[in-house]
This record gives C-alpha cells, structure tokens and sequence, in this order.
C-alpha cells in the first residue's frame, strides 16, 4: 500500500474561482497565471478546471510548451518575455505573446527573422522595481517596438507591488496613465489583489487581468479578508491519514525537541504528512488541521514524514481517520490554506507551490466547464 497521503486537485473550485475574476473586472478578459508548474497545482491537472480563461500566462518557456501540448490555441503570455534572443524562435513558433522590459529584449526583436509580428506587452516600472522601463522611458521604448517589422501588437502592461494593502494602488495607477496616455493598445495591470479589490474600476481592469492566486482559491489580502468574503474555494486539498494514536500521560513530551508536554492526559494522532511532503515545518503547536472534518490543532514539531495532532475534540478518532492538512475536508468542512500560511509565517502561494513531488496527486471535481 502507497503512503497514505494524497493531494486533490479540485476542478470545479478553480471554475469557480475563475468567475469570481471575472465577475470581479467586468469587460476585462481574464488570463489565468499558471507560472510555477501552475502554483504547484501542475499545469496539466489545472488545465481541465482553467480551460474557460481567455489566456494563459506564466514565465517559463517550457511551460509554455507544455499548455500548447495540451491543445491551447489561445494566448499565452510570458510574463518576464524572452531571457535570451533565441527564445523568440519558441515564441514565433508557439505563437506566444511576451512582455518586453529592457532595451535588450528590443535588440533580440529587432534581429530575430519571423514572418509572424510579434504580440508584446510593453512593461512599465510604475514603482515595483524589479521589472519594466521607467516612466521616462517608456514612451520611447514603444516607438522604437512600433518601428519595427517583427512586432504587431503593442499592449501595456504594469504590476503592482502594494495591490494588497489599502490605497496601495493609487500611485502607481497615476504613473500607468501618465506614461500611457494617447497609446492606443491593450492594458493589463491586475493581478488578483487588484482585480478583487480595485477591479471594479474600468481604469484597473483594462483590458486583461492576470489573476493567479484567486484562481486556486488563496486570499492575496489575507488576513484583511479570507475566502469567505472574496468567495474562493480551494483548488487544492492536502490530506493524508492517521497512522497510530497515542495516549499521553500529564509529563508525557512529544515528538524532536519535546517542545509540547501534556499537561493533562490527552489523545494525540500521528499523522502520515511532514515537512517532505511540503507541509511547513515552522508550523508548530496550535496550527489548525481537520480530523475527520473536525478542527483541531498540531501538538509538537512537525517531522520529515509525520506530525502530531490534539485529538481532545474529536474523541472518535482512531487510525486510519481522514486528516485534512488544507484544502477540503469530509461533510463540507474548509480548512483555507491560508490560515495554515500564516501560522508558519508565511502566505498561501509558497504552501501551494511547494507541495512535494512525492505526494500523489489527482484531479476531482468534473471537468470544471
Ligand atoms: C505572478 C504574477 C501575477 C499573478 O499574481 P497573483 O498575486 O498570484 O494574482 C500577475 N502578474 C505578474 C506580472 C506576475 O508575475
């Protein structure tokens, strides 16, 4: 018998959460951000719930590939575009649109032999930092692509690094319109902070949103909001199964370090789930999980392969029982990967991608259309 953990991909939740994004950004098209082997949901198994998005985007170029082979016709965006100049062989032969942030990646363009104008998304730095021409720039950074054969259409595109925070939008949401005024072109400036929260604006949904962590049901602005009021499911459900209990005596210590101590007896779980298997190992004591549906926390330091639970709520626990880890439990029961997150210091995005390759995954839920 395999290990008894498992995850789910959960089909229709990813639906769901898509038409959130667009009942969010109204007259926006929506792509579906599926970098990071789709936020570790695996690009193949989110494919069947995500296929009613307008486009793709994601950053690797083998991705890519990898939706293509799926039968996408549709766009796919590279959202960091090309990293060398033979990358624009692959985007002429996909067809795939990509974003342009440095003078390089005009250089490429201006050299590269293609029949087929290229689709770009011309990238502002409105303030992030990382990526896109500076405002100053910008506008000639657009004539010198429109000045060239290989490309055809010239979107604009920014990317906000506070869309979470409250105002956090306004600023660079001015530079956008400043830099862009009197382009023609499509605009795309909203990731899943900004399309919950600002959206409703035609100015923030523009043309295209990139809604990521929305689509699998994570809470970009959590804890300010959660699930509940954005409307979210969980796309993924980290469950695995309970090995043995253990009846602890007042003194009893469990698991390395023998950080918690009983202070009266008490039923622990030993669950098949450790930090191999992508559950956070910073989640100590009193991080929530679900037993048979039922909220209870962690007692001790999660190990490689195992980790330990307060069965006190759920007396009828035994081996074998259902242990929810995030994601969807038994009877309905909603365990946000979120509130996991938090307890480890950290958000829904990197639990997600982070889940481990040795945990076997399937995908439930119907074909999600
Ligand atoms: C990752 C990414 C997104 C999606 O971000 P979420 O917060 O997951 O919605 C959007 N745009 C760009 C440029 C990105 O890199």
């Amino acid at each position: 018998m395999p290990r008894p953990i498992e995850a789910l991909i959960h089909a229709d939740a990813l639906a769901h959460n898509l038409a959130r994004a667009r009942a969010a950004a109204p007259g926006a098209r929506v792509f579906a951000v599926v970098k990071a082997n789709a936020y570790g949901h695996g690009i193949e198994r989110a494919y069947p719930g995500l296929r009613g998005a307008d486009g793709f985007a994601l950053l690797d170029l083998a991705e890519a590939e990898r939706i293509r082979a799926l039968g996408w016709r549709g766009p796919v965006l590279l959202l960091e575009g090309c990293f060398e100049a033979r990358d624009l062989e692959l985007c002429s032969r996909l067809d795939l649109w990509h974003a342009v942030s440095h003078e390089a990646q005009i250089d490429w363009l201006a050299a590269h032999k293609t029949h087929r104008p290229h689709h770009v998304f011309l990238k502002l730095n409105s303030g992030m930092n990382r990526l896109g021409f500076r405002p100053e720039a910008y506008r000639a950074a657009w004539a010198r692509l429109d000045a060239l054969p290989q490309v055809g259409e010239i979107a604009l595109m920014t990317h906000f690094a506070d869309a979470d925070a409250p105002g956090g939008i306004e600023q660079p949401l001015a530079a956008f319109a400043a830099a862009t005024q009197g382009l023609p072109g499509e605009r795309s400036l909203a990731n899943s902070a900004a399309t919950l929260r600002h959206a409703h604006a035609p100015e923030v949904a523009g043309d295209w949103v990139r809604a990521g962590i929305l689509c699998y049901g994570g809470v970009p602005d959590y804890p300010e909001h959660d699930s509940a009021h954005w409307g979210l499911r969980p796309a993924m459900t980290l469950r695995a199964s309970m090995l043995a209990v253990q009846a602890l005596r007042p003194g009893d210590a469990v698991g390395y370090g023998s950080t918690f101590t009983a202070a009266e007896p008490m039923r622990i779980g030993v669950v098949a789930c450790g930090y191999a298997d992508g559950y956070p190992r910073h989640c100590g004591t009193d991080a929530p999980v679900l037993v048979d549906g039922v909220r209870t926390r962690l007692v001790g330091r999660v190990s490689m392969d195992m980790l330990t639970v307060d069965l006190g709520p759920v007396p009828a626990a035994r081996a074998g029982s259902e242990v929810t880890l995030w994601g969807q439990g038994p009877g309905g029961a909603v365990l946000p990967i979120d509130e996991v997150a938090r307890c480890a210091g950290t958000i829904g995005y990197e639990l997600m991608c982070a889940l481990a390759q040795r945990v076997p995954t399937r995908v439930v839920g119907g074909a999600g259309m």
